[in-house]
């Protein structure tokens, strides 16, 4: 899948990073190296693209997690063994106004922007992967992958023609709402509960634009009634990007055993989120929860903030982490999800979606450096390495193969 040295070299790094913590038989851990140098890895889902531009983050610079608490570069994805990742378009849920709309969309098109213009200034480390093809090629030339996914359907607004807008320019799926309600349909976590009961009339269309071009619909952070509405509708196989299973941590962000069964029905995959509060449900903590809940009022919309004060409100939040810490949720933790999902769902509908730089990371895979100790308990549980294939993107490839063929025929 790489170059000989660039796996060398990744080896070596990867060695360093995985200190035996915890892990003290050599076989499992050789094993555990081997098998994830040779299976091609994807996260599909982390938010590091909200850093870029004029918020100043380069992911061409290794960075350390305990200076800044980000998650993602590209000298980090190679210590990780991580051979790409669906770098989302994020724009944060606002009004239902035109106005709302049209400044999601400029936000979105900018970030679109950052996206390739790194791409364009690191083309010695990165490319831009639209099919799993893009991305095996890329590998080959030992770089790493750039794919894209939209998260929050809110900037196409109610003009349809923007679904192919954001196809061309790259993205691979859309994740249809995000923590409230939008035009295309009911978020799982809107405090004011559903406006269309499910997909909207508007929904209906997105998800068959996107069946017809070739985009995955992703129901990650979408109502119950929307995702039995998606499945019922969407032509094609469905991606969760970031979710985790309900049964282990009861949020209404996650999949219940009904939903993780329609999803194996579909076809479709769900990738397991690795952010804490969706692992294992948190102790409560009002001290911490109300000091958040005053700085998010006294910020307000995170997109609308000039980069020097998202600079304050990242150190306000970090001041808040610091005071009083989260107790995170770890990777035997993750991997107990892996093992329900499985057995609900089966070894061909799972896979990893991290959501690093957007709240994801767990005890022991804090950063994309230790993704390997996701596979270290793997092997460590058993599991063999076409199962790990499977987990760490062959299922995705799968699905992302199988809605391109289906637009394929469609464009015919
Ligand atoms: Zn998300």
């Amino acid at each position: 899948m790489k170059t000989i040295l660039a796996s060398t070299i990744t080896l070596l790094f990867v060695t360093i990073m995985w200190m035996p913590s915890g892990f003290c038989q050599n076989d499992v851990r050789s094993k555990a190296l081997k098998i994830h140098q040779a299976v091609y890895t994807i996260d599909s889902h982390n938010d590091t693209p909200m850093g870029f531009g004029e918020s100043g983050f380069d992911p061409s610079i290794r960075h350390d997690f305990k200076e800044d608490e980000s998650c993602v570069d590209f000298p980090r994805m190679k210590d990780g063994g991580l051979d790409g990742a669906f770098f989302a378009v994020f724009t944060g849920q606002g009004p239902l106004t035109n106005e709302g709309r049209e400044s999601a969309y400029a936000r979105a098109k900018k970030t679109f922007g950052y996206i390739h213009k790194t791409v364009e200034l690191h083309p010695e480390m990165a490319g831009i992967a639209l099919t799993p093809e893009d991305g095996y090629k890329l590998g080959k030339q030992g770089k790493v992958s750039m794919f894209i996914g939209l998260e929050n359907g809110y900037p196409i607004g109610l003009d349809i023609s923007r679904v192919s807008e954001f196809y061309n320019l790259g993205a691979r799926y859309i994740t249809l709402c995000h923590t409230r309600n939008n035009d295309i349909c009911d978020s799982s976590t809107d405090r004011k509960g559903a406006l269309h009961n499910g997909l909207s009339e508007f929904g209906k269309q997105v998800v068959f634009e996107m069946n017809k071009l070739g985009i995955m619909v992703d129901v990650s952070h979408i109502s119950d009634k929307s995702f039995y509405d998606v499945i019922e509708l969407s032509k094609t196989p469905v991606i969760a990007s970031h979710s985790c299973a309900r049964a282990l941590c009861n949020n209404p962000r996650n999949l219940s055993d009904e939903m993780l069964t329609a999803l194996a029905k579909n076809g479709g995959v769900i990738q397991m989120c690795i952010l804490s509060g969706y692992v294992k449900e948190q102790e409560p903590n009002p001290a911490r929860d109300s000091a958040f809940s005053l700085v998010q009022k006294k910020y307000g919309d995170w997109s609308k903030l000039s980069p020097e004060t998202q600079k304050l409100a990242r150190a306000e939040y970090s001041e808040i982490m610091k005071k009083y810490p989260e107790k995170l949720a770890n990777v035997t933790d993750l991997v107990d999800h892996i093992d329900h999902i499985i057995k609900i769902a089966g070894i061909d509908h799972i896979g990893i979606g991290t959501d690093f730089d957007g709240g994801g990371g767990l005890s022991g895979c804090q950063d994309v450096s230790e993704m390997g100790n996701i596979t270290m308990e793997l092997v460590k549980r058993g599991y063999s390495k076409k199962d790990i294939e499977k987990i760490w993107g062959g299922n995705l490839f799968r699905v992302m193969n199988e809605v391109e063929m289906f637009a394929a025929k469609h464009k015919k």
